[in-house]
């Protein structure tokens, strides 16, 4: 049985690990985390899926509590902006696409759209990020759609048990280094013990099994479950258990990225509720709207430009304010651990795996992880079955979002360099050529995308089809014979709506200032 937790590393995996352990499990067992007060966290990863909130509301945390501490902003979308042309931008949202007479309103879009603005034209949360609106009024109620509070809202679910049933309206944007602080208070308060100090080494039993991390002055510390978060060193799962790592480099070979925090008014700027993706010569670059200054960062293929050069040209993009501010230059490990559960050692966060931030996932595979390994939990006899069970999960999971990230360059209209020249003959994940000719006839649906849970629903991929402009798609022919007068009043009703919500929201600067305040 087990009584005894070790998690090593202190990032956000680490505590989002032994905050969730604890609340799951309370004093049933102990938790110990040791981090190093040497070595740092990765200091970015700031933006998430909107399925984060049932991380919270596992926690029982309130967004009045944590949010203001981490500085947290809301997420309806991820922006992407010049991926087809200079100039053009779309949105993939978080709302569900609506449907008529048995095909998503997308088709019909392509049939007989409205305007140039698929997303525009099939989604509310577009027209909010356009006017940068907050989804929430000034006295906390939520926006009114397919998605209020309380009642449509199944509780208790995981997150892939929620897929499909809904989609809640935004996600958060919050200062990484400000929530494992948050959460070391949280995790501590309830009885976790924390220890700083280095992991010297990984001693093993006659099996092979983790018996203890030796520390440099705290000793051996023992369990029974050790949780590597070391982040891209994977000290336990990888060096000390020997686990191979499978590299998805040849299908997204951006291996590095500079990062800066740029304080800025907001006041002035304003805050725009999504995350932006821009696209560059070399890859793209993040910008994150916090309350009191932004994330950004180029994300780029060392194959193609060097640090110095990214440096420069992120310091150009954000402009004057990022003068005097220090860049933080990441060389990252782009694929996933063979199997992130090897004996009685769990890998959670950059150890287990990681994909290039498009797409805000780093933090979505913890949440899984975290949740999966509850689901899995080992008993007594350490049933093999339930950690195949977990490294299935967990692997199907990375695999999927690769693909989606795959797809975004396969089809995105840019080839103004030999990086984005490149990305149209390069290596494509086996399976994605086949689902591409698919969708070339009929858009993505449950039955044609990544067919294990991957946390990504079928109109995500139709938003990257659509908005990229580099594949020619066609809508179902049945639909020049059909009527659609139904589809033409759903797309006004939309339209509506988003006039209507663009009238009464605040921004998202106003709703922060009034409610921190
Ligand atoms: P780290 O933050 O690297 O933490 C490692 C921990 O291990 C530290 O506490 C360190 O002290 C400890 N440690 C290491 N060695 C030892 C030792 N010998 N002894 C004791 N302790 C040790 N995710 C998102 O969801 N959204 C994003 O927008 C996003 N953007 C990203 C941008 C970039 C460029 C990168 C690289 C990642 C991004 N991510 C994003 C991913 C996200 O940052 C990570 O998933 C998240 O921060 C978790 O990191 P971690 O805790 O696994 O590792």
């Amino acid at each position: 049985m087990v009584e005894k937790i070790v998690i090593v590393g202190g990032g956000t995996a680490g505590w989002m690990t032994a905050a969730y352990l604890r609340k799951a499990f309370t004093d049933r067992i102990s938790i110990t985390l040791v981090e190093s007060g040497k070595v740092g966290t990765i200091g970015v990863g700031e933006a998430t899926f909107s399925d984060i909130r049932h991380f919270f509301e596992f926690l029982d945390l309130p967004e009045t509590e944590w949010m203001p501490a981490c500085n947290a902003t809301y997420k309806l979308a991820v922006r992407f902006q010049n991926w087809r042309e200079p100039g053009h931008h779309f949105y993939h949202p978080f709302e569900q696409l609506r449907s008529v007479d048995g095909f998503p309103l997308t088709d019909w879009w392509l049939q007989s759209g409205h305007s140039d603005r698929f997303d525009k034209d099939c989604f509310v949360m577009a027209s909010l990020c356009d006017a940068e609106r907050s989804p929430r009024y000034l006295d906390g109620g939520l926006l009114d759609g397919p998605f209020r509070e309380g009642t449509e809202e199944p509780v208790g679910l995981t997150m892939s048990e929620h897929q499909g049933k809904t989609q809640f309206p935004y996600a958060y944007h919050f200062e990484a280094a400000l929530l494992a602080k948050f959460l070391t208070g949280y995790a501590k308060d309830r009885g976790v013990r924390h220890v700083v100090d280095d992991v010297l080494e990984v001693p093993q039993d006659e099996r092979g099994w983790i018996s203890g991390v030796r520390t440099a002055e705290h000793g051996v510390l023992e369990g029974d479950l050790f949780i590597d978060c070391t982040g891209f060193r994977g000290l336990l799962l990888n060096q000390a258990l020997g686990e191979p790592f499978i590299s998805y480099q040849d299908t997204l070979p951006n291996d590095s990225a500079v990062a800066l925090q740029v304080p800025l008014d907001m006041r002035a700027r304003g805050i725009r509720p999504c995350t932006t993706a821009t696209a560059q010569d070399n890859g793209w670059i993040w910008t994150i709207p916090l309350f009191g200054r932004i994330g950004t960062g180029y994300v780029y293929a060392r194959d193609y430009c060097e640090p110095e050069e990214a440096e420069r040209t992120l310091r150009a993009f954000v402009g004057p304010e990022a003068a005097g501010v220090e860049a933080n230059h990441i060389r990252m490990r782009i694929g996933r651990s063979r199997n992130s559960w090897v004996r009685n050692c769990v890998a959670i966060g950059l150890s287990s795996g990681f994909v290039e931030p498009l797409e805000s996932t780093g933090i979505f595979f913890i949440h899984h992880a975290i949740e999966r390994l509850v689901k899995h939990f080992p008993g007594n006899d350490w049933n093999p079955a339930q950690r195949e069970l977990y490294n299935e999960a967990v692997g199907h999971v990375m695999d999927g979002v690769r693909e989606f990230l795959v797809l975004h360059y396969v089809s995105a209209a840019r080839e103004n360099t030999q990086y984005w020249k490149d990305t149209k003959t390069r290596k494509i994940p086996d399976g994605l050529a086949e689902r591409l000719e698919r969708w070339r006839v009929q858009l993505p649906d449950s039955e044609t995308i990544y067919p294990y849970y991957h946390g990504l629903p079928p109109y995500s991929y139709m938003c990257v089809l659509l908005g990229m402009g580099g594949i020619k798609l066609t809508p179902s022919p049945a639909l020049r014979l059909a009527d659609d007068t139904a589809a033409h009043k759903e797309f006004e009703q939309i339209r509506d709506k988003a006039k209507c919500l663009v009238e009464t929201l605040p921004s998202q600067y106003e709703y922060f200032a009034a409610t921190r305040s």
